[in-house]
C-alpha cells in the first residue's frame, strides 16, 4: 500500500526526516511512537504532501505509483485521508458542507455522525468553539465520509477524556475495516477479507492500542525510524523502561 524510501524532509530550512524506510501492507495498521519535536507530523504531513514539509530526497509510493511530487488533492483522490493534531478552525464552512466535500456528495452522513455524537454539529462551523473531544470526533467523521484506503492519524486521542478514547477507537476500526466489519465478530476468513486498508497511527500514550488492534510499531528519532517492526505494545514497554533513544537495548 506504501512505500517509503530514504525519504529527506526539511522543515523551515532545516532538515528533520533524514533517511526514513517504511512499508506498510494493505490490512496493516502500523503505530509511530517518538520523542517531541521528532518529526512525526512532519513524516505524516510529507505523505499527505502539504507544501510546508520539503521534501528533497528519496520517494514515497503509494498503490504502487511514484507520488513524491504529487499534490495533496492528488493523493486524496488516490486515497490517503488524514486527521491532524491540531485541526484547524474554519469560520463560515459548516461541518455538514465540509463532509459533503470530503465524501464527495454521499448521502449517508447523518448515519456516519450518529454514532459519533455529532449528529446536531453538522450546522455548525468546523471546530468552532468544539471542546477538545469534539474535534477529534469531527476528525474522525471527516475521515469515515472520505473512507480512504490509507488512514494518517496523529495522536487520535491527545486531550480525549476516556468515553471519547472508546468512541474514537470504534471510528478508527470502523475506518480501516472494509464496510466496518469488527475483528472480535468475524470468522478468520472475513477478518483477511475485511482488512484491506492501512493504517498509520502516531500515539504518545499508547492509549488507543486498547480500542485498536495494530500491527508493527516503529519510533523515530533523530530523524529515521529505529526499533522498527516490533509489537507496539512490546515497544510501548520498552520505551516507558529506558525511553525513546534505548528501545533497542531493552529489546535484545
Ligand atoms: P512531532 O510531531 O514529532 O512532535 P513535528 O513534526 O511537529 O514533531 O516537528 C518537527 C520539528 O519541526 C520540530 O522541531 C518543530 O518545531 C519543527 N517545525 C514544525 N513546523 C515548523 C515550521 N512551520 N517552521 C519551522 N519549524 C517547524
Ligand atoms: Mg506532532
Ligand atoms: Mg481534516
Amino acid at each position: 500500500m506504501l512505500r517509503i524510501e530514504d525519504l529527506h524532509v526539511e522543515v523551515g530550512g532545516r532538515p528533520i526526516l533524514k533517511g526514513v524506510d517504511l512499508h506498510i501492507k494493505p490490512g496493516e495498521t502500523h503505530v509511530l511512537f517518538g520523542p517531541n519535536g521528532s518529526g512525526k507530523s512532519t513524516l505524516l504531513g510529507a505523505i499527505m504532501g502539504f507544501k510546508r514539509y520539503r521534501i528533497t530526497g528519496g520517494r514515497i509510493v503509494f498503490k504502487g505509483e511514484d507520488i513524491t511530487n504529487l499534490s495533496v488533492h492528488e493523493r486524496a483522490r488516490l486515497g490517503i485521508g488524514v486527521a491532524f493534531q491540531r485541526p484547524p478552525v474554519l469560520r463560515g464552512v459548516s461541518l455538514g458542507d465540509l463532509l459533503r466535500v470530503t465524501g464527495n456528495g454521499r448521502k449517508d452522513i447523518d448515519e456516519l455522525a450518529l454514532p459519533l455524537h455529532l449528529e446536531t454539529f453538522l450546522e455548525r462551523d468546523v471546530n468552532y468553539g468544539f471542546s477538545g473531544g469534539e474535534v477529534k470526533r469531527s476528525e474522525m467523521l471527516q475521515l469515515l465520509a472520505q473512507s480512504p484506503d490509507l488512514v494518517l492519524l496523529d495522536e487520535p486521542e491527545s486531550g480525549v477524556d476516556l468515553e471519547n478514547i472508546a468512541t474514537i477507537g470504534e471510528a478508527i476500526n470502523q475506518l480501516l475495516w472494509k464496510d466496518g466489519i469488527r475483528g472480535q465478530h468475524c470468522s478468520r476468513r472475513e477478518f483477511k477479507e475485511g482488512r484491506q486498508k492501512a493504517g498509520l497511527i502516531i500515539t504518545h500514550t499508547g492509549y488507543i492500542l486498547d480500542y485498536v488492534p495494530a500491527d508493527l510499531g516503529h519510533v523515530l528519532f533523530d530523524g529515521r525510524l529505529s526499533c522498527s517492526g516490533l509489537n507496539p505494545r512490546e515497544l510501548l514497554g520498552c520505551i516507558q523502561k529506558v525511553g525513546y533513544a534505548d528501545c533497542l537495548h531493552c529489546l535484545q
